[in-house]
């Protein structure tokens, strides 16, 4: 039985359009807007880069949109297997720009996808993916049309109504032999034929058989303003929130001494905390429990007790820290709560001034802050008065960049 070479499929994506039909906007072309936090092209090559088939990617971009692409694949996980080229006057122009950058990258199989359909989902692929298998050359995902069709004339009047059996409209990506595609489109190129609004039109004109396959109701292009805007509340609508809570836990040792620091004020007291810095557990419990929330490691992993500029230090530099890292990872505080549990000194007087502290600090409202205590019921370590201990709560909401 002969071999087959082992199928590897390229993938052009086409985003050189300036999108004219969906108005102006600060964000660029249609395939840079936003929606559901982040650019349409950034959703659709993240489908592509999750599906285990893709061999290679390349985006054809116009020149003008270097910055905006760049900024587009900055958080995509993956982002930088995708190559980059840039098109050309028309959208023809454009995928034989693609298909000559995959040249030389063993691709068997191309699939030319729209950038702004970036609802593509991976049953079309594998569809797709099937009929290639089966030895297909040219694979078109298609919807049956369901309005009822009539042709107009000048005047605005109904000539006649079309019948749609047989009638089916077309969507992307459009996938083909590599060879047989670029030899198609350098032909079309050849006899001054620039005027095919998709490739597979030139296959039909190449004379290739296309074989229809079902496509998706899902998948559909984004042209205009309000297509833009629906996807964007279709994403926000099926975004689940992205709730996380941390926990943190400290202790450290009572020694003799003439008052304790915790959750940032000083109580006098007859013993004081040991440690490096000024060892409150309370706030190094809540650094602790707010870096959990990101994953951004603890308290020593950012400021290791070994270096001496803590020594002393005041801990809310520390959560202060935790918090612009939060922040910076796109996370917004919900609360922070506290249970300090210590036999001594008494907490109750101080626990106004304690939320106080935490909602300056974590720049949150005081309703936001919780602080409780407890006793160890005189046993234990704690109930031994050597020393106090504190669990932490925080509650943090990040932006969704994934729906
Ligand atoms: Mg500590």
């Amino acid at each position: 039985m002969q071999q087959c070479a082992k199928t590897a499929i390229g993938i052009i994506i086409v985003a050189a359009g300036r999108g004219e039909r969906a108005g102006s906007s600060v964000e660029g072309p249609k395939q840079y807007r936003r929606i559901g936090g982040k650019p349409v092209i950034a959703h659709t090559l993240g489908r592509f880069l999750a599906w285990p088939k893709t061999a290679r990617i390349v985006t054809v971009i116009h020149p003008d949109d270097v910055a905006l692409f760049e900024t587009a694949r900055g958080d995509l996980a993956g982002g930088e297997k995708v190559a980059v080229c840039f098109g050309g006057a028309t959208r023809q122009q454009s995928v034989l720009a693609g298909l000559k950058a995959l040249s030389g990258s063993n691709v068997t199989h191309v699939m030319i996808h729209d950038a702004v359909r970036p609802f593509v989902d991976e049953d079309l692929l594998e569809r797709i993916a099937a009929g290639i298998d089966a030895r297909e050359a040219c694979l078109l995902p298609v919807m049956p049309v369901t309005d009822t069709l009539k042709r107009g004339d000048a005047a605005g009047l109904v000539v006649e109504t079309v019948s749609r059996a047989g009638l089916f409209s077309a969507q992307t990506p459009q996938t083909f032999s590599y060879p047989a595609i670029v030899k198609a489109h350098e032909a079309a190129a050849e006899s001054g034929r620039n005027d095919f609004t998709d490739d597979a039109s030139i296959a039909e004109w190449a004379g290739l058989a296309v074989r229809l396959v079902e496509g998706s109701p899902d998948n559909v292009k984004l042209t205009l303003q309000k297509d833009i805007a629906m996807a964007d509340a279709r994403l926000n609508r099926t975004a689940l929130p992205d709730v996380r809570t941390g926990n943190g836990y400290d202790v450290h040792q009572l020694v003799p001494g003439d008052g304790v620091t915790l959750c940032g004020i000083f109580i006098p007291h007859d013993q004081a905390l040991k440690g490096h810095s000024d060892a409150d557990v309370a706030l190094h419990a809540l650094t602790d429990a707010l870096l959990a929330t990101c994953g951004a490691g603890d308290i020593g992993d950012h400021f290791p007790p070994s270096d001496p500029q803590w020594k002393d230090a005041p801990s809310r530099i520390f959560l202060e820290h935790a918090a612009r890292i939060v922040r910076k990872a796109g996370g917004t505080i919900m609360n922070a709560d506290i249970s300090l549990i210590a036999e001594a000194p008494k907490i109750g007087p101080h626990r106004q001034a304690m939320r106080e502290k935490l909602s300056e600090i974590l720049a949150i409202t005081l309703d936001r802050c919780s602080v409780k205590a407890t006793t160890n019921e005189t046993i234990g370590f704690v109930g031994r008065r050597e020393g106090i201990a504190a669990i932490a709560t925080a509650t943090v909401v990040f932006a969704r960049e994934n729906p």
